[in-house]
């Protein structure tokens, strides 16, 4: 079977299969956003890497190598975010074309410095080599620590949580959508797709909420995250569409451009936007005090269901869309 059909969740559950019996049963490998690993009795370590890849993640015309650094570290920190934990420490490894100017990587580097020091993430280590392929290629890992009663997994949602996001979704994908179209977005989209910032402090706020039972954070898009929430946690899911929050700017771009508003902001991914399940009774609360100490908006665009990993898509008329939208389905 080619890699092709086999497809990234197919090697990856192979992957899985054959390290799972080596595995320590106190230990949470492949399957979440990061890795958890015990540290002492009452906290534990996570560990996340991911890997940008010229070409297929990011085009060198389309992204300044600061704003490179800065995302290369952002989309980690969101994974440690969205466990509930607070990134420690940083690794990073490229392999970069010889070709490359000295003074791209002093930006690259100064980007992902600024966000280092925003949260206060020392870089420990990596690798440097040269590629002869012609792309180049950043891997970053990133070590957080967590107290284990905030851990948040994606396998624990329950029947009737309300299903929430902590940004407006979409204007990564439609600012992604103009640039390959060579037509430049505004510095809001731009910034929304080049220099995402993680919700570091959101993530660990909401991990310390009893209320707060699954999480994760968006980089595939809503509806293709909100699917591995209910494959954990053996649930289906009622998306609301009318809820969908957008931004005014990207609601103006898809009008006056005929793109489908909800087509990209479901399916184009790179929100890293946190994705959470709230049990219902304590969603108010979570939403105030989200707000007061971190001064973000909680948007509910959803509830968890009985109907085990059926996702429906409903619009404002109680119609289901699933079909006229065509998204991925398990
Ligand atoms: P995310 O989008 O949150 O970074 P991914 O979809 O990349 O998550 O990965 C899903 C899970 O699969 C993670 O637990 C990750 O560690 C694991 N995973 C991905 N690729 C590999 C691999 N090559 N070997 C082992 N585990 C992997
Ligand atoms: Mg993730």
């Amino acid at each position: 079977m080619g890699l092709k059909n086999l497809g990234e969740f197919g090697l990856i559950s192979e992957i899985k299969r054959k390290f799972q019996d080596m595995t320590p049963s106190n230990i949470e490998g492949i399957g979440d956003d990061c890795a958890v690993i015990p540290k002492d009795d009452k906290s534990s370590y996570v560990v996340t890497t991911d890997m940008l890849v010229e070409g297929r993640h990011f085009l060198m015309d389309k992204i300044s190598p600061f704003e490179l650094g800065y995302k290369s570290l952002a989309v980690n920190l969101s994974d440690v975010a969205s466990m509930g934990a607070t990134p420690k420490f940083s690794f990073l490894s490229f392999a970069l074309t010889p070709s490359i100017e000295e003074e791209w990587c002093k930006q690259y580097i100064e980007g992902f410095h600024n966000l280092s020091m925003e949260f206060g993430v020392p870089l420990l280590g990596g690798d440097t080599t040269s590629t002869v392929s012609g792309s180049a290629t950043i891997s970053v890992t990133v070590i957080g620590e967590v107290l284990n009663e905030n851990i948040k997994y994606r396998k624990s949602a329950k029947t009737g949580d309300i299903i929430a996001v902590t940004s407006v979704l979409g204007d990564s994908a439609v600012a992604l959508k103009l640039m390959l179209s060579e037509i430049c977005p505004s510095d809001y989209l731009k910034g929304r797709h080049n220099m995402p910032h993680p919700h570091v402090k959101e993530g660990e706020w909401l991990g310390g909420q009893t209320g707060v039972n699954a999480m994760m954070d968006i980089s595939d898009g809503v509806a293709s995250d909100i699917t591995h929430i209910c494959k954990l946690s053996d649930k289906g899911a009622n998306i609301y569409m009318g809820q969908i929050p957008h931004s005014a700017e990207l609601v103006a771009e898809c009008k006056s451009r005929g793109f489908d508003i909800l087509d990209i902001s479901l399916s184009g991914g790179e929100d890293y936007s946190l994705l959470l399940t709230i049990d219902k009774a304590e969603f108010d609360t979570i939403k105030k005090g989200l707000k007061e100490n971190c001064g973000t908006d909680l948007y509910a665009i959803g509830e968890i269901t009985a109907d085990s990993r059926n996702v429906r898509y409903i619009d404002d008329k109680g119609n289901d869309v699933l079909q006229k939208l065509g998204f991925r389905h398990f």
